[in-house]
């Protein structure tokens, strides 16, 4: 036996990525003896670990931090028994069983059902501005903050359906709503097109882009706008900054093992958890465009648990 085989290690449940989707298939498969092993990657806790309040997560009815929360999901996991381990998956083979998986730790896993939960990144505009008031302000997500901003003037940024139907969203709760769009077209389809020009505190700012967010100690107060086509500059006086100009499912690790659709995202048998692959199923946001919240998350994570049980105790 060589070194690397030396590190291989069998695996009844193996669980890529540890957002609510993760944590909640772990505390499903601990619950049901599968000795589930989890590879937190590289943003342990996920998403929500950048994100400041929660407050529409139920049970948590005085609302809760991100990454508090986090931890408490962490917490039960392990309650359980899931063997959370801190490290990156580099590698998988889901041609043949078992199923593959390598990790940054050099361990060779032999694994009876892999369960994808490695969730997608929010895309930024990439200004410096934008990380220094990150969750003070700047948010990737008006579901999940729009509320802090009641009664308040904020800008969103973005042209598709997501920038649409939040900008929408925003506009229940906040006085006014810029809409920011680098070109004069919006990409949403035209009925949520249609939506967004007949919100009349919605103003549509064409052709420009976002250059920096404006703020002090007390979070964001304003972003500066450039018109691309005649360069000139404006500020916006907005307390909160909204970006929604897409996701990028975290699924390169992936590619040629599962079936993604063209977008990147793994396809899941409608009603199910269930991947192209006998024992791989995958739940939150890497198979989630639509919904990307933290319960929906929760929701599939504890659907793909109870799916690999079902197809373990099926070839057993
Ligand atoms: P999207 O369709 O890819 O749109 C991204 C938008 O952001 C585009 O308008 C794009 O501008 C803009 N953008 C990209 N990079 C930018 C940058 N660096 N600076 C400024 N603007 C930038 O993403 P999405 O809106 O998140 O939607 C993703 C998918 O989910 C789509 O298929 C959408 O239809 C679907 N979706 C559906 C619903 C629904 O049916 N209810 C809701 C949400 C999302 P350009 O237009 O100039 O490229």
């Amino acid at each position: 036996m060589n070194s690397m085989s030396e590190e291989t290690e069998k695996v009844r449940c193996l669980i890529i990525g540890s957002g609510p989707a993760g944590y909640t298939a772990a505390i499903y498969a601990a619950r049901a003896d599968l000795k589930p092993v989890m590879y937190q990657g590289l943003q342990p806790g996920g998403q929500l670990t950048i994100t400041t309040d929660v407050d529409n997560y139920p049970g948590y009815h005085d609302g809760i931090k991100g990454p508090e929360m986090m931890e408490d999901f962490k917490k039960q996991a392990i309650r359980f028994g899931t063997d959370v381990r801190y490290g990156i998956v580099t590698r998988v083979d889901f041609s043949k069983r078992p199923l593959i998986v390598e990790s940054d730790d050099g361990k060779i896993i032999h694994a009876e059902t892999v369960i994808l939960a490695t969730g997608a990144s929010a895309m930024w505009l990439g200004l410096e501005s934008e990380k220094l008031y990150m969750g003070q302000g700047v948010s990737g997500c008006a579901t999940c903050d729009g509320f802090f901003y009641r009664g308040q003037d904020v800008a969103i940024v973005g042209g598709g359906d997501t920038a649409a139907e939040e900008a929408t969203y925003l506009a229940k709760l906040c006085k006014k709503v810029y809409l920011i769009h680098r070109r004069n077209e919006l990409r949403a389809s035209k009925a949520m097109q249609h939506k967004v020009f007949n919100t009349p505190n919605i103003e549509m700012i064409w052709d420009s882009v976002a250059e920096e967010v404006l703020g002090d100690s007390s979070g964001v107060t304003g972003v500066r706008i450039r018109n691309v086509k005649s360069g000139k500059k404006k500020d916006l006086a907005v307390t909160g900054f909204f970006v929604a100009i897409g996701h990028s499912p975290n699924t390169e690790t992936f590619k040629g093992q599962v079936e993604l659709d063209p977008v990147g995202y793994v396809k899941t048998k409608p009603g199910t958890t269930r991947t192209s692959v006998e024992g791989v199923f995958a739940c939150g946001d890497v198979q989630d465009h639509i919904y990307r919240q933290a319960i929906t998350a929760a929701g599939t994570g504890c659907m793909a648990a109870i799916e690999a049980e079902r197809f373990l105790s099926s070839v057993h």
